[in-house]
């Protein structure tokens, strides 16, 4: 199997490599925790093709998805979620213009953000992650409850997985499409 780190790889070297620091305004790598709960983020990525980055805090840096269509509260709703280069904490925080010329050129908007709890079992979520199953639940303004991302062998990629949102309360069984939300509108309960 394939890691994103091979042992002994430098932590965000993908992401480093990726940018330069001089040409985007994008945050410098660095490991950091967050003080109390994981955080997850949401980012509306205008590029060259309109995603959404989804983004989850383990052992100090935001493990990375890039999902086409976006998150969906419907339970039916199976997302595409493209796992990416690790990218550091402080990258929750980052919005703005991605210059032309650089990679992801374009402009970044948190959608959502807020902090998550991984079932018992998956506590250990960079392992979860490398076993390629994740369940957890979101506390955030329009992403809350139960989800899941599983890893698929859709054309023998690995990293592709698919975020599915569990079946519960906060569950929404008709369209729901995340490109439909503003990214600062907060989501009434
Ligand atoms: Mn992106």
């Amino acid at each position: 199997m394939k890691k994103e780190n091979s042992p002994g790889a430098p932590v965000l070297e993908k992401y480093s490599q990726k940018r330069d620091p001089a040409t985007t305004p994008e945050p410098e790598a660095a490991v950091k925790h967050s003080a109390g709960e994981p955080i997850f983020v949401v980012q509306r990525h205008d590029a060259s093709r309109l995603h959404f980055d989804f983004r989850l805090e383990a052992d100090g840096v935001l493990k990375s998805w890039a999902v086409p269509k976006g998150p969906s509260l419907n339970p039916g709703e199976k997302r595409l979620a493209v796992q990416v280069e690790d990218h550091p904490l402080d990258y929750a925080g980052f919005e703005g213009t991605i210059p032309e010329g650089n990679y992801g050129a374009g402009t970044v908007e948190v959608w959502d953000s807020g902090t998550y709890t991984p079932l018992e079992k998956h506590r250990n979520v960079t392992r979860a992650i490398e076993e390629g199953l994740l369940e957890f639940s979101l506390h955030g303004r329009k992403l809350k409850g139960r989800f899941t991302l599983v890893r698929t062998r859709m054309s023998g990629q690995d990293k592709n997985w698919l975020l599915l949102k569990n079946d519960d309360q906060y569950a929404v069984h008709r369209d729901w499409e995340a490109d439909d939300f503003p990214s600062h509108e907060k989501m009434q309960d």
